[in-house]
């Protein structure tokens, strides 16, 4: 009879879990697609660099960090970093540029390790309102880079739900990647934390489809073989690879680049197939494999929770730095 009770007990226990697991995942899914939603929305009308529609967007993402947990390490007690000044653009050279970056903290719980930090980036801006492509003028970038920017989200959900991680980790929204990397030039000027400290850094790019390059499940880390990095997440269950498009030197196509050139060892994360829709207006919610989406963010969780518990240093592989 006892033995009975326990068993059934236990089955329910099982049972139990099982659905807790179900709706966590379930949960999640629906983070995902909220997140998306608003983040890509007609309604930010494509978040041009240094609009007042990235300032929504930037404005979204705090609320979201505060409520997650993750605590303020922008200016004066917030989240956002005001970016201001004279700064390098692509075509123009130097101009004065305002934007903003959105930086959260969770600091780590080990005292001799929390100095060490791990730096997870995406970018919120995109290219705004622009000439029309099939009568649709707003360029929502859904997978350039809401879906970056709700992976570096989900990862800060899971990793301040947990028990904290042993070192620090930054989340950061960067403005103004499209142009140039404003936002991002100015963190390396304002850095909330001495670069030097930053033990590494993924930046979140274009995770939204799957590319057909590499196989379904996995994404690319772009300059893999430049370091450590990549072959020792991959060695902790992430689904990494190296960047099947070489040519396109998309190691230097993203803010990890400026702090590369700083000597952190940063890469990007990707999975971006050379679609069509790149710097379109079709780039939007109804392009995006939510199921490829999701699938990938859960395959990096794992992986960061170890980096951020790790005594792991990442190097550069000999001259390889850039
Ligand atoms: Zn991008």
């Amino acid at each position: 009879m006892a033995t009975r009770i326990k068993l059934l007990l236990f089955i329910n226990l099982f049972y139990f879990l099982g659905i807790a697991s179900d709706q966590h995942s379930n949960i999640d899914q629906a983070q995902i697609h909220g997140a998306m939603e608003f983040l890509a929305s007609d309604a930010l009308q494509g978040r041009a660099s240094g609009s007042h529609d990235e300032l929504l967007a930037a404005t979204y993402l705090a609320s979201q960090l505060r409520e997650i947990g993750i605590e303020p390490a922008g200016d004066e007690g917030g989240y956002i970093q005001n970016v201001s000044g004279e700064f390098n653009f692509f075509r123009e050279g130097k101009k004065q540029w305002n934007t903003r970056n959105v930086i959260g903290k969770l600091e780590g719980r080990d005292e001799k390790m929390k100095d060490q930090v791990i730096l997870l980036t995406a970018h919120m801006d995109h290219m705004g309102i622009g000439k029309p492509v099939n009568g649709d003028n707003i360029y929502n970038g859904a997978d350039d880079d809401a879906s970056g920017c709700v992976a570096v989200l989900q990862l800060a959900r899971e990793l301040a739900h947990e028990k904290t991680p042993k070192r620090t980790v930054l989340f950061v929204f960067f403005g103004s990647e499209e142009t140039g990397g404003q936002g991002n030039q100015y963190f390396l000027q304002h850095p909330p934390v001495p670069i030097k400290n930053i033990v590494a850094n993924l930046e979140f790019e274009m995770i939204g489809r799957a590319d057909s390059a590499v196989k379904p499940d996995e994404l690319w880390l772009t300059g893999f073989d430049r370091s450590n990095l990549g072959p020792e997440l991959a060695k902790h269950g992430a689904k990494l690879v190296a960047d099947p498009h070489p040519q396109q030197n998309f190691f230097q196509r993203s803010d990890n680049y400026a702090l590369a050139k700083q000597g952190v060892v940063a890469h990007t994360v990707s999975s971006f197939g050379l679609h069509t829709d790149y710097h379109r207006p079709s780039d939007d919610v109804a392009h995006i494999d939510f199921n490829h989406m999701e699938q990938a963010i859960h395959s990096m969780l794992d992986p960061v929770k170890w980096l951020a518990n790790s005594e792991f240093k990442p190097d550069w592989e000999a001259g390889k730095k850039p």
